[in-house]
């Protein structure tokens, strides 16, 4: 049962999250690729390295339906090589 969980009220259509309005405790963790449009997560790693990686790109690879904290497990620093996401943000 792959689909057990399901959460009963997601906001579809919540307006854009950025680093500056909501800080490094942002709650897009849980949110679905899908949900999130045409935008970039840009990912900090514990070693300090940031990337910017597109929501499409990662919606097509790991599924639309892959929320962003499993998404961020799979996440590997091009700069240390480790999966250490430290933060995720949303940006345009
Ligand atoms: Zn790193």
């Amino acid at each position: 049962m792959p689909f057990a969980r399901r959460t009963p009220k997601e906001p579809m259509d919540l307006p854009p999250v950025t680093a500056a309005s909501g800080g490094p405790e942002m709650r897009i963790e849980g949110r679905r690729l899908s949900t999130l449009g045409m935008r970039w997560l840009r990912v900090t790693c514990a070693c300090g390295h940031e990337g910017r990686v597109a929501v499409p790109e990662l919606a097509d690879r790991h599924g639309g339906d892959t929320r962003v904290r499993q998404v961020a497990e799979k996440l590997q620093c091009s700069q240390c090589g480790q999966a250490r996401v430290r933060r995720i943000a949303l940006s345009d």
